[in-house]
């Protein structure tokens, strides 16, 4: 769907391995520093974990906390990036403010950008509201919402031309402007993310966006990623 995109910037490595030497030096005698070379491959490492923290809900989750994960997320509208702002434990962002520039906004004026690379508008196709009533969004209505995204953005140029700041003028544009955040999660956080913002009644885009994060999260720790899809994917099962 659309032009969303989820990119890894970079990531622990050894992620399993990581969280096995944190669980083993629960109950280790030793430093277990000392017995990496004798650590099992990050395969049966997965399994261990998924055995040892995650099956039957133990919830010792401390030691899913190490390994990181650094991803840039592309395109996406500024609500969904508010909503995937409200998470702040073990997860940190950058994204731009439209304090500094807002130079897109006028490419689209100039005919540099279309609309659409710069603002996000739902698909064409049938809805409903949060009280369970359809409607459907046209493509009259579309065409008229673009219309109204490019008035918007030729006011934008126009108070820039008259003097105004970027954080001034930012505020006379449409809501979902599509944004590109820099967002960094450990494997806990991320999963607990997922919990809340790929269930059924999240919003549409932000279920979008979990799916985009799952990809590079199963290739990242694949055996916790599947114990994760047959245990709480989707299943609204909430973390306290
Ligand atoms: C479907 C949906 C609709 C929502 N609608 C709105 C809305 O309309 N407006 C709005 O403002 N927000 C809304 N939210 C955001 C919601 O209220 C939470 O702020 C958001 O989901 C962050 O989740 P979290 O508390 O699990 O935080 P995270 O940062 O992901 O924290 C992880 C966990 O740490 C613990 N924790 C974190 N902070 C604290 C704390 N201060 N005190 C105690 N324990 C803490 C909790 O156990 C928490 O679950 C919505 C969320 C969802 C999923």
């Amino acid at each position: 769907m659309d032009r969303f995109t989820v990119e890894v910037i970079s990531q622990t490595p050894n992620p399993q391995q990581t969280i096995y030497a944190a669980m083993h030096q629960d109950y280790a005698e030793g430093f277990v520093w000392e017995e990496r070379d004798r650590f099992p491959d990050e395969t049966k490492c997965g399994e261990v974990i998924v055995k040892q923290l995650l099956a039957g809900n133990r919830g010792h989750y401390g030691p899913l906390e190490h390994p990181q994960i650094v991803l840039n997320c592309g395109w996406f509208p500024h609500s969904t990036m508010q909503q995937i702002r409200t998470h702040r434990v073990g997860i940190s962002f950058d994204v731009q403010s439209f304090r500094y520039t807002g130079q897109r906004v006028v490419d689209v004026v100039e005919g540099k950008r279309e609309v659409e690379e710069v603002f996000y508008l739902r698909p064409l196709g049938f809805y409903s509201d949060r009280q369970g009533k359809k409607y459907e969004y046209n493509l009259e209505q579309r065409q008229q919402d673009i219309e109204w995204c490019l008035e918007a953005c030729r006011r934008y140029q126009r108070r820039i031309l008259e003097g105004f700041s970027e954080e001034h003028a930012r505020g006379l544009i449409p809501f979902d402007v599509r944004q590109h955040w820099v967002m960094s999660a450990n494997v806990r956080s991320l999963m607990h993310l997922v919990d809340l913002r790929w269930k059924a009644d999240a919003q549409l885009e932000a279920q979008k966006l979990c799916e985009h994060l799952w990809k590079p999260f199963q290739a990242w720790v694949p055996e916790i990623a599947d114990w994760y899809e047959s245990n709480r994917l989707k299943k609204a099962r909430l973390a306290p």
